[in-house]
């Protein structure tokens, strides 16, 4: 492998702030920095200065094109590419590039899902640049990250609401710091690290898998006689092959300034993971997405597959992102930090329960922020947190809540006794928050983890839940102690943390998620416990929960209508495709391999009878016996299958249908997928025109 400077290549094709400083006018580099740093907006001179400089340093690194680029609700990004050229009179070309072109665009808008938010004689959407995240070069073209919305102004994707929400929390936050006398903070960024799961497979194995190809994820097979049971594969040697895939992704991702850090085997046999560096929230999901894509292209080039889906295989874990997330001041202070002075354990304490309120209070948003059809087969399956929202925050930590609740005084693992009539926190020493994999949500040290999103997620979309639900706890936190005197405030913090803890308690679990008594347990405690989209999507547009979004600015009700019906349509379609997908794999290419492997073995039976009637042909009956069953049931469950799908295409009421894909079409599916799977596992790989779950799992090398 060559030898690479990784300064020099990491950022080499990003317009990040080396090179605006080095090429800006030191006035407009002033005022760039100050517009990301107050996430306000440019004048359109700045505008103009800082394109003429974008478009010659593009051209220096060989673009010929720019392209707003923009995340719309189908979870993906989209991008269109003007070139740079303006043809002249003289019929020569200039390259050109204005303010007004970097600053808007105006993409037609009509065939982006929209939820009714715009109809087709309204196609207009502009995208506007975010000048927060920065501009790279890929593949010949200027990528500027924009927000997209519709000629009413209403959001027509991820990123808006994730910039309205990182506003609502900073603006509630540095109130609840100043009246805490922490004055110097102006401005909070949340700050996010997603570390992303994924399968890789051999590319032509997956070429000949209709199932991936249309569904991300498998519909048929017969486990392998090995899965992960040896735990052998979670932290294993990297393989050469998979080892070089790895080194070439880091190093793309480097040049495009995505701070990839941390990669090694998953639990799953061919599961990987890739952990970035955390980075404020729009920067971390935009290069969350670059990265997702990165992984897909770099693998087509290895002679891999890279799969993104929640569960590709069954038998085996599903892929989610991790979402590591806290709140950051502009003074450099992790407000999740538990610090090492009384002040800064005040300040913690509090921004603690804003968190956890926050969770309790919108358990069901946080559900809903992370429902995919894809996740549905995660959440819940012993493999990933449970569907039920609960936090953990260690037994350290539970100490100090339960001393505070109790009104007692804490004594920490140093002994150390604490007052609790000043509030104050022993050090919490990192380390004493253990690993609870099974907790959706869990107190890391300094940040919190949640668990629950997928790995194909935006996430956008758990972000915006939790920036907005904190902010909402602190505008409350505020409301109750802005009329404190200062020198009443801490015994005010402790009273108002103890009450919070009080109210909030039930959210806090420590134990195993993944048994049956705390789903009894949950239940007792009146926790939610959403287990399908179309029972969580519901919670979206609950009055709670529509008073929130549209009290802190980050939706109107016409937006969460609209997300609403976006987000059902979405998980139909998904099942739709899934279902014809798998009645055509079933009926051709399974259909195609027992058939020829009954007719063949039924020949060599009769050959075999006929040539010496004394030979015992149980064995070979025992196979033809259990194929033929096998093929009677397959062939009324896919007829059922057939038959209620086409019931569920004529359901109007998007909820109706979509539960009626969740109760009836999903379960037809697993049905339809026993016999074909037992059948599967006894006739031999070579009669299959696809490849086995043995060969897709255990063929990298
Ligand atoms: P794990 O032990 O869960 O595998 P790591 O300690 O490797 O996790 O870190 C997980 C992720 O958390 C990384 O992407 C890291 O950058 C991120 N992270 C660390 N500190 C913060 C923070 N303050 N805010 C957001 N993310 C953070
Ligand atoms: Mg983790």
């Amino acid at each position: 492998m060559d030898t690479v400077k990784i300064p020099e290549i990491y950022g080499s094709l990003v317009f990040n702030d080396k090179v605006m400083k080095e090429r800006l006018p030191k006035d407009v580099y002033k005022a760039v920095h100050k517009a990301i740093a107050s996430g306000s907006s440019l004048e359109l001179d700045v505008a103009n200065t800082v394109a003429a400089s974008m478009k010659e340093w593009a051209i220096e690194k060989g673009a010929t094109h720019y392209t707003h680029w923009f995340q719309p609700m189908t979870g993906l990004t989209a991008e269109k590419h003007d070139s740079f050229i303006s043809p002249q009179a003289n019929g020569t070309v200039i390259m050109e590039f204005s303010g007004k072109e970097l600053v808007k665009g105006e993409p037609d808008a009509s065939s982006f899902p929209s939820g009714g938010l715009r109809a087709t004689f309204e196609a207009r959407g502009y995208t506007a640049w975010d000048p927060s995240s920065p501009a790279f070069i890929k593949d010949g073209t200027l990528y500027i990250p924009t927000a997209f919305c519709s000629y009413g102004g209403e959001a027509l994707d991820k990123k808006t609401p994730l910039l309205r929400s990182m506003a609502a929390l900073s603006e509630e936050a540095v109130k609840v710091l100043h009246l805490l006398g922490n004055t110097a903070v102006t401005h909070v960024d949340t700050t996010v690290g997603s570390e992303q799961e994924y399968f890789l497979i051999d590319k032509d194995m997956y070429l000949k898998r209709k199932d991936l190809l249309m569904c991300g994820r498998t519909l048929i097979g017969a486990p392998a006689p090995k899965g992960q049971e040896m735990e052998d594969h979670y932290f294993g040697v990297l393989k050469p092959k998979v080892s070089e895939y790895m080194h070439d992704l880091d190093q793309e991702l480097w040049k495009l300034g995505v701070p990839a850090k941390t990669k090694h085997n998953e639990v799953a046999p061919s599961q990987h993971e890739l952990a970035p560096v955390f980075e404020t929230a729009n920067v971390a999901v935009d290069h969350n997405q670059l990265t997702m894509e990165v992984m897909k292209k770099v693998a087509d080039k290895h002679g891999y597959a890279c799969l993104l889906h929640e569960k590709p295989f069954d038998g085996v874990n599903g892929s989610g992102k991790h979402n590591n997330w806290s709140i950051v001041t502009d003074t450099g202070v992790n407000l999740l930090d538990p610090g090492k002075t009384p002040a800064e354990n005040t300040q913690f304490l509090v921004f603690l329960m804003a968190v956890i309120a926050a969770v309790d209070d919108y358990q069901d948003l946080m559900r809903v922020s992370v429902a995919t059809a894809g996740n549905d087969h995660r959440l819940g399956a012993n493999e990933a947190p449970p569907a039920i929202i609960s936090i953990f925050v260690g037994d350290e930590l539970a100490g100090v809540l339960k001393a505070i609740d109790e009104g007692k005084d804490f004594v920490g693992t140093g002994k150390i006794k604490m007052d609790l009539g000043a509030p104050v926190l022993p050090n919490i020493t990192k380390d004493t928050t253990d690993r609870n994999r099974t907790s959706p949500f869990a107190f890391t040290g300094n940040k919190f983890e949640f668990r629950m999103p997928g790995s194909s997620l935006s996430v956008a979309d758990p972000n915006i839940v939790l920036n907005t639900a904190v902010a909402e706890s602190l505008s409350k936190i505020y409301d109750k102690l802005k009329d404190v005197k200062p020198e009443d405030m801490s015994t005010a913090v402790t009273a108002l943390v103890k009450q919070m803890l009080d109210a909030h308690k039930r959210i806090l679990f420590n134990g195993n998620g993944y048994t049956d008594a705390w789903v009894a347990e949950a239940e007792k405690r009146g926790l939610y416990n959403l287990k399908s989209l179309p029972e969580a999507m519901p919670r979206l547009i609950a009055d709670k929960n529509v008073e929130l979004f549209t009290k802190h600015g980050i939706f109107t009700k016409e937006e969460l209508d609209s997300r609403y019906e976006i987000f059902l349509e979405n998980y139909v379609k998904t099942i739709h495709i899934e279902s014809l997908t798998m009645q055509e794999m079933v009926r051709k290419d399974f259909t195609c391999g027992i058939v020829s492997y009954m007719k063949d073995i039924t020949n060599e039976t009769l050959k075999k009878k006929q040539l010496m009637p004394s030979l015992d042909c149980s064995y070979e009956e025992k196979i033809i016996g259990t194929l033929d069953a096998a093929e009677a049931k397959i062939c009324t469950a896919v007829e059922k299958l057939d038959e209620d799908t086409k019931t569920a295409e004529k359901i109007e009421d998007e909820l109706k249908c979509a539960t009626y894909y969740y109760k009836t079409i999903l379960s037809d599916m697993a049905e339809l997928r026993a016999s074909v799977d037992k059948a599967e596992a006894i006739i031999p790989d070579s009669y299959l025109p696809y490849p086995t779950y043995g060969q897709m799992l255990f063929s990298l090398r």
